[in-house]
């Protein structure tokens, strides 16, 4: 696992994002953060703590909340633990400039891991119980599907 995709993308002089290191940890956690745009539009980016990164995909539509809800996720670069955290605004002329807030966050529990496909448990407020991530074969490479299983 890397984040040299995250560390090329940002100035660490200009944003108060964390430069973070990969770190392994033994009780594994999700973040999800609503992060509005400068443009005014909003996406949730959805992070999965794996193998001492956040696994990162932007949600457009929020993640599914009811069972059988599904929702397009598109993976972006891995984020550092330390972004669990994060909230506040990134400024103009930085990349993701706008708005970050939590959405939820709590424990996570990893139930099945593929090269195309996770299974898992949350324990937020929000979103509680299985969920599963997918790469349909058919799509796009950085484009899954969010599940919440029940
Ligand atoms: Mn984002």
């Amino acid at each position: 696992m890397s984040l040299k995709k995250y560390w090329a993308k940002r100035d660490f002089k200009r944003t108060a994002e964390p430069k973070g290191k990969v770190l392994k940890t033994k009780e594994h956690r999700f973040v999800v953060q609503e992060h509005r745009t400068l443009d005014g539009r909003l996406h949730y980016d959805f992070r999965l703590e794996i193998e001492g990164v956040l696994k990162s995909w932007a949600v457009p539509k929020g993640p599914p909340e009811k069972a059988g809800e599904k929702r397009l996720a598109v993976q972006v670069e891995d984020h550092p633990l330390e972004y669990q955290v994060f909230h506040g605004v990134i400024p103009e002329g930085q990349y993701g400039a706008g708005k970050v807030e939590i959405w939820d966050v709590g424990k996570l529990k990893i139930k099945e891991k593929t090269a195309n496909s996770i299974r898992f448990e949350l324990f937020g407020k929000r979103l509680k119980g299985s969920f599963s991530l997918f790469q349909p074969p058919t799509f796009e490479k950085k484009n899954w599907l969010l599940f919440k299983n029940n």
